[in-house]
């Protein structure tokens, strides 16, 4: 079974390369987009409707490969509470977001076929699967008339004055064993998707980054006994403190690792949690101390036991926890078990990259560079980042939308 999805996947980049290697491109395009990801599918597609010839550069040997893994492969592509306040740049994203962020995501997917479903908010493809989404837009890009230019890479752009044209110079790789050829395309507007991580496209233009980061991904704690809990999972509420105070809230499932605390509610704090900081676990959030103490008692000393409230091997574990810090009130330190943050973990599956081009030089409403007239840039590229939920897509197919229009309407 593994071998023949294996062998089907080989077949499939093969069938990709073949294809990759026959496509001729013109020398000039009216919207060049640099990478074929969730952003740049949607500014492409948005453009190319609005009438502007549209070209993808994807370095990947198909676009939209990077939306198969979202939300365990089902894809959380928005969320009902679409709001600025998610992001770590609300007042930019809010003037990108418009009035009806949601409702223009929703349109946006309706016309492209897309059925979906939700819960808690989230919303997923009703067929819980994140091909589908990406199934939807390259078919919609292909209808709309996007060149999708696979297995080219981006490597620098520079700004023709003369012609008021953007050059890209792109690497053209179709095969490992075969020869990487060169080329230079020429864009009369130009926008940016490639998504988190170092980029160094428009160096040239010496436009200002934050440096980048990982963001929603694990947590590393202090704790000898957390890897007796490894693989544990429960319903909590964690409290981020930044020294006294708590910082954050979140509610939701904690996955107990050897090394700290993973699961979404975790993902979230990562974005803000720094080595130090403490974070307080409410493993049963439905009562209050005073009832679980309340139930206890009255089972009696000898038969209190808390493995009818928790997972037995967690409660065991939180037991010695509490000896080890002579904590005598119990259900005290099931509603408030510390933890101290020690930094990030597993960073190599980290769902989004924080950083990124500093959103300074660009007009939030438009995602146009300020000094860079016909530059855009859009998705993970600018520095902008959610909490989890289905946000970091919202914004990704949002800036899109945005840059998209603008730059089609500015070659009419
Ligand atoms: C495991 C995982 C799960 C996630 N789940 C969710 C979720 O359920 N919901 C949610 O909202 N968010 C989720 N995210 C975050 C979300 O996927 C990203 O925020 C979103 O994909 C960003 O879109 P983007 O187009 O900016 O970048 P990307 O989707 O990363 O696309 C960038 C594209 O540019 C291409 N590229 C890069 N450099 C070049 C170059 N020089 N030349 C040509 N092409 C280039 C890349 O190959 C890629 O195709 C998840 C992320 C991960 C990693």
């Amino acid at each position: 079974m593994a071998t023949s999805k294996a062998a089907t996947r080989k077949k499939i980049r093969a069938q990709a390369l073949r294809t990759a290697r026959s496509l001729s491109l013109l020398p000039s395009y009216d919207v060049v987009v640099l990478g074929g990801g969730a952003a740049g599918l949607a500014a492409a597609i948005t453009a190319a409707e609005a009438g502007a010839s549209t070209l993808i550069i994807e370095k990947d040997y198909e676009c939209g490969r990077t939306i198969l893994a979202t939300g365990n492969g089902r894809c959380n592509f928005t969320n009902l509470y679409l709001e600025a306040k998610h992001f770590n740049n609300p007042s930019f994203v809010e003037a990108t977001l418009g009035h009806t962020p949601l409702e223009d995501i929703l349109s946006f997917f309706r016309a492209s076929g897309l059925m979906w479903t939700q819960k808690e908010g989230r919303l997923y493809p009703r067929s819980l699967s994140a091909a589908s989404v990406r199934s939807v837009l390259l078919k919609r890009a292909q209808r709309a008339g996007v060149v999708m230019a696979c297995c080219r890479e981006a490597q620098s752009v520079n700004y023709d004055a003369k012609n008021d044209t953007y050059q890209v110079d792109v690497r053209e790789n179709f095969a490992e064993d075969e020869h990487v050829t060169y080329t230079t395309l020429s864009a009369r507007k130009l926008i940016v998707a490639s998504g988190g991580g170092s980029n160094e496209l428009l160096d040239s233009f010496k436009m200002p980054r934050i440096a980048t980061r990982p963001g929603l991904c694990a947590l590393s704690c202090e704790s000898s006994l957390l890897n007796k809990l490894d693989g544990k999972r429960s319903q909590a509420n964690l409290s981020l403190f930044k020294g006294m105070f708590p910082h954050m809230v979140e509610h939701g499932e904690v996955l107990f690792r050897s090394y700290g605390l993973s699961g979404i509610a975790v993902f979230n704090l990562s974005r803000i949690a720094e080595p130090g900081d403490k974070i307080e676990i409410d493993l049963v959030p439905e009562y209050s101390e005073g009832e679980i103490g309340q139930r206890l008692f009255e089972l009696g000393m000898d038969n209190a036991t808390y493995d009818g409230i928790l997972d037995p091997e967690l409660a065991q574990v939180v037991l010695d926890m509490a000896r080890s810090c002579h904590e005598q009130n119990i259900a005290h330190f099931i509603k408030h078990l510390p933890l101290v943050v020690t930094g990030l973990a597993d960073t190599a599956h980290a769902q989004v990259t924080r950083g990124g081009f500093d959103c300074a030089s660009f007009c939030a409403t438009t995602l146009e560079a300020l000094e860079q007239p016909g530059l855009y840039c859009i998705g993970e590229a600018l520095d902008i980042d959610g909490e989890c939920g289905g946000f970091n897509l919202s914004w990704a197919w949002k800036s899109g939308m945005v840059a998209g229009a603008c730059a089609a309407s500015t070659c009419a």
